[in-house]
């Protein structure tokens, strides 16, 4: 499996930005080999994306909509600003523009070193609460739709947390409040990964 170079990659984001209307389409695009279970990671403010060759080899036809979930995250910063949701409304809708549904997590499975062969146990929970209603939903993946409770779409705050009783705890603690919270400040984070 030949995958496509850096600079094709860089290419292939600087046209993405283009069709998003975004202004800056220079992104700089690296392979990077250290990653593990991480699909691929955004830089937002240096304008930087890091693919995993290892995953992405054994996933080809994932690689469209990785590229273009990071990619939108660095959009959505250059057109909305540093305050802008990781994945909220914006950036829903540039992966929706681009022809993706928003999923923020990968379903390329990932071998665990230890165990050859096996699909890894997922590492992470997910507290989903809509604003329009207040539904709350702990999922071990994150998807995104209509609103069970009130039919709204794309109104949901997402928390991530890691599985087992302790983050399954956290997650149940926290407020409508926390949540927002907690939404703010990881829109500020320095890097965004699937
Ligand atoms: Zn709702
Ligand atoms: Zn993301």
């Amino acid at each position: 499996m030949t995958l496509p170079t850096e600079a094709e990659l860089e290419r292939r984001t600087a046209e993405l930005l283009a069709a998003w209307r975004v202004r800056d389409t220079a992104v700089a695009v690296r392979w990077n080999r250290r990653l593990s279970s991480t699909a691929g990671r955004a830089f937002q403010r240096s304008g930087r994306i890091e693919l995993n060759p290892t995953l992405l080899a054994r996933a080809p036809a994932e690689l469209p909509m990785v590229l273009a979930h990071e990619a939108a995250h660095i959009a959505a910063f250059r057109l909305f600003g540093p305050n802008v949701a990781a994945h909220g409304r914006h950036w829903r809708s540039l992966m929706r523009l681009a022809g993706h549904e928003p999923a923020v997590t990968h379903d390329i499975p990932v071998d665990d070193p230890r165990l050859p062969g096996r699909p890894r146990r997922r590492r992470f929970l997910y507290l989903r609460v809509c604003e329009g209603c207040g539904d709350r939903r702990l999922l071990d993946a994150v998807r995104y739709g209509r609103c069970h409770g009130c039919e709204a779409r794309d109104r949901y705050l997402v928390v991530k947390s890691s599985a087992g009783p302790r983050g399954r705890a956290a997650l149940e603690r926290l407020t409508l409040a926390d949540v927002r919270a907690l939404h703010r400040s990881r829109g500020r984070a320095a890097a965004d990964s699937l």
